[in-house]
């Protein structure tokens, strides 16, 4: 194949809908009959061997919205094996902010030399509203397109939420869970700093 394969993300804060997309986007292409397959970093232990996106009910608590069978990968290689049994058109990953540098690169290449075509699910920043880590930048950088989702802000409700808030919890950037976190507007959101921050949030 000499066509590169268009490289399209999802991103934006927690609960920002992108899984649902990322998810939509692979039933779709498993409609059209395309060869699909998908993945998720080992990171993510939410769920083992499926790409899950979540609602929340009048509780607060989260539900399963949608499922889609996915490999669990840490390493470019683990992925290019499953690639060459399946030799999908259509590759999806979700939560691509836990993947490892080398996958850029691999990405790339697999978009340029072999014309996979990529969905992407991911965040763009972390709970201090930084950039998050050095990978989902890189391959924000080699996209063909980058859609931005956006959550509903939990305090005032505007639909414009761009931010992950942290409400609860520890401070590091990574702490994989569902209650710990809400979208927030630019207004609403404040930078987490432990418990002690909300009061004055
Ligand atoms: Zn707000």
């Amino acid at each position: 194949m000499s066509q590169a394969g268009e490289i399209l993300i999802y991103t934006g804060p927690m609960r920002g809908k992108k899984s649902d997309f990322l998810i939509i986007e692979l039933e779709q292409a498993r409609i059209a009959e395309k060869r699909v397959v998908a993945f998720k970093p080992a990171k993510d232990t939410r769920t083992a061997g499926e790409i899950v996106s979540r609602r929340f009910n009048e509780q607060g608590l989260p539900e399963i919205s949608r499922r889609f069978p996915a490999t669990i990968v840490t390493v470019p290689s683990d992925m290019k094996t499953v690639i060459d049994l399946n030799h999908p058109e259509i590759v999806g990953i979700d939560e691509a902010q836990f993947l490892s540098l080398e996958f850029i690169p691999f990405i790339k290449e697999m978009s340029d030399r072999y014309g996979i075509e990529f969905v992407i699910s991911g965040l763009d920043m972390d709970y201090l509203g930084n950039p998050f880590g050095k990978t989902m930048p890189g391959l924000l950088a080699i996209a063909h397109k980058v859609i931005k989702t956006m959550a509903i802000c939990y305090r005032c409700k505007s639909r414009h939420a761009i931010f992950t808030q942290k409400i609860t919890g520890s401070t590091a950037q990574v702490e994989v869970g569902d209650t710990e976190y809400r979208a927030a507007c630019r207004n609403c959101w404040y930078p987490y700093r432990g418990e002690i921050s909300k009061a004055s949030g």
